[in-house]
């Protein structure tokens, strides 16, 4: 039989399996430190145990890893990772730097079911969900390539999948990222999760977590929202927007309320209306993504005076308003642009089956 991957088992866990062997339940905490602070891969690094404890440790689990098949970097210095899981699935990460910051972008699913129609993973489907393992050991297998004393200061769970459509494994993986004790030790204000609109889901994560939400708005009328998004027919734009209204966002935090910028669809004079109207006495902020490109999607990006003009009508009403710099586009590293696979591997065939032309979309409104 295999043996467990001793990153599936939280602290409470591992510290009854210690007490079971009459160890100290502290050894939990030096254990998941080597782990998570240090990226052991083997129980044989852990040099302040003892040996009978590291043999122990050793028949009983394994040390999962995740396997590096291809690292691209940018002209941005932004660098995409493709990740090999044990089945033969892949995922992406895709580590951005920017002047103050080293964010990493992480997978939550391979593939995704949620169907959005601007977007490349959704073309491949929901292959499965990640385990919580397989969602931590991102991290530390991107930050294995950094130098010595650069760290990743910001995580965000923007890569492919839902994140709240694999709530468990994705909650597991938070309380590891924001443990301070013996996780990976970031602070809850440095990690967000965005999320496509999963409305009793994101009322569970705000009781069960502090990170900062992310909502995938990206339309004002429900009309357009259910044809980008297949969500919206479950959780309507009211709906969602109501859930957010009544969240209890602590004192200087606030919602980001994403926008994909799809040329001649959703940036009228009238969208920016109806978006300060729906965003009113909610504390938040606005982020523009202007739709980044991939094969066998039929929509475009706006020309960046036509952003600037709907982020100055919003800003007009009051609205934090940010326009997000597609990073890592040239190596398909982009918002939208993740499908576990170098895009050029998949035939225009796949795309055509599983991406149905949205010919209504392309008629300019
Ligand atoms: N499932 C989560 C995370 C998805 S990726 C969610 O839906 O929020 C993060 C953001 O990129 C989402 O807002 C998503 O809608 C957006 N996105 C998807 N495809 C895109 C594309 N081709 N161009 C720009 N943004 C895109």
């Amino acid at each position: 039989m295999a043996k467990r991957n001793i990153k599936e088992l939280s602290r409470e866990e591992l510290a009854s399996w210690l007490t079971e062997r009459r160890e100290p339940r502290y050894r939990a905490d030096q254990i998941q430190r080597w782990l998570y602070r240090k990226g052991a891969a083997s129980f044989a690094e852990m040099s302040d145990l003892s040996a009978r404890l590291r043999g122990a440790l050793d028949e009983a689990f394994a040390v999962s890893r995740l396997r590096t098949l291809r690292s691209d970097a940018s002209a941005d210095g932004t660098v995409k990772f493709l990740f090999g899981l044990t089945d033969g699935l892949s995922i992406e990460s895709v580590l951005i730097p920017e002047a103050k910051r080293l964010t990493l972008c992480i997978s939550t699913q391979a593939g995704c079911g949620l169907g959005c129609a601007f977007c490349a993973t959704a073309l491949m489907g929901l292959k499965r969900n990640l385990r919580s393992s397989e969602i931590v050991d991102q991290v530390i297998e991107a930050a294995r390539t950094l130098q010595p004393g650069v760290r990743i200061s910001h995580l965000v769970l923007m890569g492919m999948g839902e994140p709240l459509a694999n709530y468990p494994q994705t909650l597991r993986a938070l309380r590891i990222m924001t443990d301070a004790e013996s996780g990976l030790g970031f602070s809850a204000r440095r990690v967000t999760l965005s999320t496509v609109g999963l409305v009793p889901q994101i009322k569970r994560l705000m009781e069960e977590s502090r990170v900062n939400l992310a909502v995938s708005l990206h339309a004002t009328t429900d009309e357009l929202r259910s044809q980008l998004m297949p969500v919206n027919h479950k959780y309507s734009l009211a709906e969602l927007i109501e859930c957010c209204r009544s969240l209890p966002i602590p004192k200087r935090r606030r919602i980001t309320f994403e926008y994909v910028m799809l040329r001649g669809l959703n940036h009228s004079a009238e969208d920016a209306r109806r978006l300060s109207q729906l965003l009113r006495g909610i504390r938040s902020k606005i982020n523009l993504i202007p739709f980044n490109p991939h094969r066998g999607s039929p929509f475009e990006r706006p020309t960046r005076e036509e952003i600037e003009e709907f982020q100055n009508l919003l800003r007009a009403q009051g609205h934090q308003v940010n326009i997000r710099a597609p990073r890592g586009d040239d190596i398909h590293a982009a918002c939208g642009q993740l499908m576990g696979v170098s895009s050029e591997t998949v035939s225009s065939e796949q795309l055509k089956f599983v991406h149905p032309p949205h010919a209504s979309l392309l008629t300019p409104h």
